[in-house]
């Protein structure tokens, strides 16, 4: 167990599903104990029942990441928990819909995914830096996606978002390394999580089709992405700084 992250908070937005959940199990496996935010309860309950199983401390409440003054509540309660916050992960993401050009996008839906996916971590880390800056230490990992850095036609909606994520990731960054805090993205490629799975439900052929546009022809593991996240969280990373670290079986070289 890791003495760096042993006896240690983390805070995870969106942990109740998928790549946040393998997040929160790879922080508890180093003995840090892990609170997530989720708007799904049985997720997140099912979360924390993993995290206890690998015998860390598991901490849920349910929270709607655009809403500014839950999320505030959220990160609050979780200081006052534990009385400090080490890490935190801005997660909770959705996908929108896919296969529709910009005039054909619907309009609530466009709303919905910038809501959630810049709004959500707009909130988190106003939520989350006071706090860290007041201890004068803490590491910020957003998760992105390569969508964040490569056009996705057919989801403008998506890749809009996470071009967003990237850039209030490199920003804050800026503005808070000489604070003690250090942020960094995540950009995962196509990865094997309920919102692909959904994805694939609808068109098995498109599903096909994409693995087979991967380089390493497969999708990542949701456990990749949180091998990554614990590199960001490490001291082993404290010179990374507002980097987006891309994780996507070879499809940003190609
Ligand atoms: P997922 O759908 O399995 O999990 C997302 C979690 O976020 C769920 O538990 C969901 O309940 C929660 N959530 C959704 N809306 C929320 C809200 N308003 N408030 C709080 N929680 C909310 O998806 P995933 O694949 O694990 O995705 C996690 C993150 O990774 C997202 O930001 C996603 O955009 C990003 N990502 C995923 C992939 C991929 O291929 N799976 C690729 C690149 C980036």
């Amino acid at each position: 167990m890791s003495t760096q992250f042993a006896n240690k908070v983390a805070l995870i937005t969106g942990g109740g599903s998928g790549i946040g959940r393998a997040i929160a199990l790879a922080f508890a496996a180093r003995g840090t104990a892990v609170a997530i935010g989720d708007i799904d309860p049985e997720g997140g309950a099912e979360t924390v029942r993993l995290i206890e199983k690998k015998g860390s401390v598991g901490f849920f409440r349910v929270v709607d990441v655009t809403d500014s003054t839950a999320v505030e509540a959220f990160v609050t309660a979780v200081y006052q928990q534990f009385g400090r916050l080490d890490f935190a992960v801005n997660n909770a993401g959705i996908e929108g819909s896919n296969g529709r050009k910009i005039t054909q996008y619907d309009q609530e839906m466009f709303e919905q995914v910038m809501d959630i996916n810049v709004n959500g971590v707009w909130h988190s880390l106003r939520a989350e830096l006071p706090i860290m800056e007041q201890q004068g230490h803490g590491v910020i990992v957003n998760i992105a996606s390569i969508a964040g850095l490569l056009a996705m036609p057919r989801n403008a909606a998506y890749a809009a978002s996470k071009h967003a994520v990237i850039g209030l990731t490199r920003s804050a960054a800026l503005e808070y390394i000489r604070k003690g805090i250090r942020i960094n993205a995540v950009c995962p490629g196509y990865t094997n999580t309920p919102m692909v799975a959904r994805g694939f439900a609808q068109n098995p052929v498109m599903g096909e089709q994409l693995v087979n546009m991967i380089p390493a022809r497969r999708l990542g593991k949701p456990e990749e992405i949180a091998g990554a996240v614990m590199y960001l969280c490490s001291d082993e990373a404290a010179f990374m700084v507002g980097q987006t670290m891309v994780l996507d079986g070879g499809i940003e070289a190609a």
